[in-house]
This record gives C-alpha cells, sequence and structure tokens, in this order.
C-alpha cells in the first residue's frame, strides 16, 4: 500500500519564484534519459578541438541550433543531431567524459536517481566496444555516488530498424552487466521500419533473464504501433507514447495495465510534433487517468533539463505543488528501485516537500 500523501506547505508557496525554489529542493528521479542527448554544445567544442577533426562541423552545427533555439522541425533531423553527437564520442575515455558532466547536472538539480540510457545499439553500429564503453561509464557512475547522493542505474537500448539479431547483441550485453546496475533493456528509433512484432521474442528472452522491459512508442501521432507494442511487448513503462492521446482504447489499456508514460515535453515540440506546448496531450493523458512522469529526453539537444520542464508544467498546464508532487510519486513508483528505495525516496520527497521553499532536503 502507498503511503499517505501528505500535502506540502503551500500556504508558502506564493510565487512562481518560491515554487521553482520548492522544486528544486524535491529529491527528484528521471527516467528517460539519454547519455548521448546529453552533451552539452560546450563538450561537444572540447570533444571536437582535442580530436582535431570534425570542428568546423561541430561548430557550425552549435550556432545553427543556438540561432533556432534548438528546434529541429521533425524527428530524422534531430536524429541527425544525435548522430553528429555520437560520432565524436569515439572511446572509452569520451563516454566517460560526457557521463561526468551529465552527473554533475543532475546531481546540481537536486536529481538523486536516474535511470540512464545508454545507445548500446549505437555503440555496436559503430563498432565501438561495449564492455569497454560500459566498464567506464559504471565507474563514473560509482565513483560519484560515493561523493554525492545520486544513484544511477541503466537501460540498454536497441536501435529497432536494425532487426532483431542486433537487438538480441544488446540484449546479450544487458544480460552480462545486469549485476553492474543494467536494470532494463528497451528498443528506439523508427517505429516504421522496426515494428513491435518483431521483437516480441526478443521481450520474452529479456524477461526471463530477469530485465526490466521498456520501449520507446506512440512518440509520432500514430496509436497503431503503442497498441502492438502493449500487447506484444508487455513494457512496464513506455517512452513518450503520447499517441494514446488520439485512442481511447490505448489510453484503457494503459490504464488496466497501469503502464507509465515518460512524457517529454520540450523534446515533443523540439522535434516539430507539436508547435506549440500547450497542444501537448500530457494533461490530457493526466486527466484520463494514465500515470505520467515527465522527463528530459535529450537534455542538451533541446537545451532543457528536469528543473525547466517542471516549470513549464506549471506555466503551461497550471500544475501546482500537489500536481508536481504526483509527478515525482509517479515516477518513485514507475522506477526500477527496489522496494526499500522507494520508501526510502518517498519519505525524503515528503520531508523535502513539507520543508520550507529552498531549503534543500539534507
Ligand atoms: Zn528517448
Amino acid at each position: 500500500m502507498r503511503d499517505p500523501f501528505p500535502r506540502p506547505a503551500i500556504h508558502d508557496i506564493d510565487s512562481a519564484q518560491s515554487l521553482e525554489a520548492w522544486i528544486h529542493a524535491l529529491p527528484k528521479v528521471e527516467l528517460h534519459l539519454h547519455l548521448e542527448g546529453s552533451v552539452q554544445p560546450e563538450t561537444l567544442r572540447e570533444l571536437s578541438r582535442v580530436k582535431g577533426r570534425l570542428e568546423r562541423e561541430t561548430e557550425a552545427w552549435i550556432r545553427q541550433q543556438e540561432e533556432r533555439n534548438f528546434r529541429y522541425g521533425n524527428l530524422a533531423e534531430f536524429l541527425n543531431a544525435f548522430k553528429l553527437v555520437s560520432l565524436l564520442l569515439e572511446s572509452p575515455s569520451d563516454y566517460a567524459l560526457v557521463t561526468e558532466r551529465l552527473l554533475q547536472s543532475l546531481a546540481a538539480q537536486n536529481v538523486r536517481y536516474a535511470e540512464i540510457t545508454l545507445s548500446a545499439g549505437v555503440i555496436l553500429w559503430k563498432r565501438q566496444s561495449l564492455p569497454g564503453t560500459f566498464e567506464a561509464v559504471s565507474e563514473v557512475a560509482r565513483r560519484f555516488e560515493s561523493v554525492a547522493p545520486l544513484k544511477v542505474r541503466w537501460i540498454f537500448d536497441a536501435v529497432r530498424q536494425f532487426g532483431t539479431d542486433h537487438a538480441r547483441e544488446v540484449l546479450g550485453w544487458a544480460r552480462m552487466f545486469r549485476g553492474r546496475d543494467v536494470v532494463a533493456f528497451g528498443i528506439g528509433g523508427d517505429e516504421e521500419r522496426g515494428p513491435a512484432e518483431l521483437f516480441k521474442d526478443v521481450y520474452q528472452e529479456a524477461r526471463n533473464d530477469g530485465l526490466h522491459c521498456i520501449a520507446h512508442a506512440g512518440e509520432g501521432h500514430n496509436p497503431a504501433g503503442m497498441h502492438q507494442a502493449i500487447r506484444l511487448l508487455k513494457p512496464e513503462r513506455i517512452g513518450h507514447g503520447i499517441a494514446a492521446a488520439r485512442d481511447p482504447e490505448v489510453v484503457q489499456l494503459l490504464r488496466d495495465h497501469e503502464i507509465p508514460l515518460e512524457i517529454c515535453l520540450t523534446s515533443n515540440i523540439s522535434t516539430g510534433l507539436f508547435k506549440d506546448v500547450r497542444d501537448h496531450p500530457m494533461k490530457q493523458l493526466w486527466d484520463a487517468g494514465v500515470r505520467v512522469t515527465l522527463n528530459t529526453d535529450d537534455p542538451a539537444l533541446f537545451a532543457t533539463n528536469l528543473e525547466d520542464e517542471f516549470a513549464l508544467a506549471t506555466r503551461v498546464f497550471g500544475f501546482g505543488p500537489a500536481e508536481i508532487m504526483t509527478l515525482c510519486q509517479n515516477a518513485i513508483e514507475a522506477s526500477f528501485m527496489t522496494e526499500n528505495e522507494k520508501r526510502e525516496f518517498r519519505t525524503r520527497l515528503y520531508q523535502a516537500a513539507c520543508g520550507p521553499p529552498g531549503q534543500a532536503n539534507p
């Protein structure tokens, strides 16, 4: 049974500024976050400078993004950006560097638990060493955890359009590192070219191996892929899933199976799915009883972070402390923490929520 839901000291939160300070003080959870999408422009410059290659391309790309405020117009264009970043990550030490920077950014926002997606499929596609890369990033996380209150777990992600053999290879590595904080297997990429039905058996194998299963689905406007993903892959969470807003049957499935959605507001605007964030169906899905969590997806490539996403939800949907608490609580429940960890996290969340605004939880 869930802990009783305490009301935060709402009377103390009387302005947008104090609401933001209160949100900052909450220990937060992030569940949909790609390591490769977290590389800030400064780090991209640094990587290209050190390597002495792609310097001009990187600089031109960064200037172009800054001019258009990191809006891509469509998903294909964004995937090209993701590819450019991935190509600058050439060695385990490059991956270690960007992990360190990401963890610093999370800690600065008071994110205390993160499930970070490593595009294992992309590393294999680049013919780089996946075990070498994972050793490097997990070593950074372990070191960071020993000095900061941030727990990191990992999700290995396969590229759906690369097919089932590729997905099985990613799964094999996820299985290998299961004892090293790899908690889940997932797929991302092109839903049209890599439909869910292809991966039914791979997901079953992942479950048999004791891994959690998640999937990107319904990131576009077509809910058909979500039907398939829910029925065939049985994911414990769905990345995005906003297409559900166009199909009451999918909403019903999400409710019946208690599948949370990892909503990423700025991401969906930046990739051109909606012109205006007010058109985003997050609130509609929330009102329909779907369990919603809030995430950044690729924070550096969309010039956002988790605190900005919370602030956006307060401005656009009128979310106040009670709704923010529900979002935080949803993320704890939807995470792959142990039950003990969840209980402790909830306690810390409630303590911080009911303390004076702006005062960080010790
Ligand atoms: Zn994603």
